[in-house]
C-alpha cells in the first residue's frame, strides 16, 4: 500500500503563491504582446496612409505640371486668325466675300446677332456653328467685321484652346427702325448731343431700346 504523502499548509501556500507569480507573469507577457500587436498594426496602417498621400500628392504635381506645360504650349501656339492677319492686306481682309453670297446682308446679319449678346459677347466658333460657317470663312469674316469697324475680337484661352470673343462695337443703322425711340419723347434731347455730358455713347435708354430692337428682329427672323 502506497503511502499518501500529505502537503504540509506551508508548501501549499508556497505552491499557490508561485502559481499565482506564474499567471501574472504570463498575463503581462500577453498584455504586452497584443499591445505590441496593436501598435505594429496601427503603424503600418499609418505607413500605408502616408505612401498613398505621398503618392497622390506626387501624382497631383505630376498632373500640374503637365497642365502648366500644355497652357504654356498652347499660350505659345499663334492663331489661324493672326496666321490670316500677316498673310493677308487689309483691303483683301475688308474685301472678302463668301460665293454666291450677299455680303452686305451676310456682315449685317452677323452684327446683328453680334449686337444682340450686348456686353457678354459671344464666341466666335458657336456663332459659325449657328450661321453653319466654317471656321476658315469664319475666321476671315470675323477679321472683316472688325476691319469694318464693327466688332471687336477679344482672344481667350477656352477648354485650353485659344479663341475669340466677338463684341460689339458698331451697330449698323439700316437694321434698326426709329419707331419707339427714347429720343423721339426724351426731355433732355435739346441737351444731347455726341460729345456732350448727355450722349447717346452713355444713354441708358437708347442702349436698352437698341438691344431691345435687335431681340425682337432676331425672334421675327427665326419665327
Ligand atoms: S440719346 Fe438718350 S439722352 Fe439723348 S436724346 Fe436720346 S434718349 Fe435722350
Amino acid at each position: 500500500m502506497v503511502k499518501k504523502e500529505i502537503t504540509s499548509p506551508a508548501k501549499l501556500k508556497k505552491e499557490l503563491e508561485e502559481a499565482k507569480a506564474e499567471l501574472v507573469s504570463r498575463n503581462k507577457k500577453l498584455k504586452l504582446s497584443v499591445k505590441t500587436e496593436a501598435k505594429k498594426k496601427v503603424d503600418k496602417k499609418k505607413a500605408e496612409a502616408k505612401k498613398k498621400e505621398e503618392a497622390k500628392k506626387k501624382e497631383e504635381e505630376a498632373k500640374k505640371k503637365e497642365e502648366e506645360a500644355k497652357k504654356k504650349e498652347e499660350e505659345a501656339k499663334r492663331t489661324y486668325e493672326e496666321e490670316l492677319e500677316e498673310q493677308l492686306t487689309e483691303d483683301e481682309i475688308k474685301n472678302f466675300a463668301i460665293d454666291k453670297t450677299d455680303m452686305d446682308k451676310l456682315v449685317n446679319r452677323v452684327t446683328e446677332m453680334i449686337a444682340s449678346y450686348a456686353t457678354n459677347g459671344i464666341l466666335q466658333n458657336i456663332l459659325w456653328r449657328k450661321l453653319k460657317l466654317s471656321s476658315r470663312d469664319g475666321s476671315r469674316l470675323a477679321l472683316k467685321l472688325e476691319k469694318l469697324g464693327n466688332i471687336t475680337r477679344e482672344k481667350i484661352l477656352e477648354n485650353g484652346r485659344w479663341t475669340y470673343l466677338l463684341l460689339i462695337k458698331k451697330i449698323p443703322i439700316s437694321t434698326i427702325s426709329i419707331e419707339n425711340a427714347p429720343c423721339l419723347v426724351c426731355p433732355v434731347e435739346g441737351k444731347c448731343s455726341t460729345d456732350g455730358e448727355i450722349s447717346p455713347k452713355t444713354c441708358v435708354y437708347i442702349e436698352d431700346w437698341v438691344l431691345t430692337e435687335l431681340k425682337t428682329k432676331k425672334r421675327h427672323e427665326t419665327n
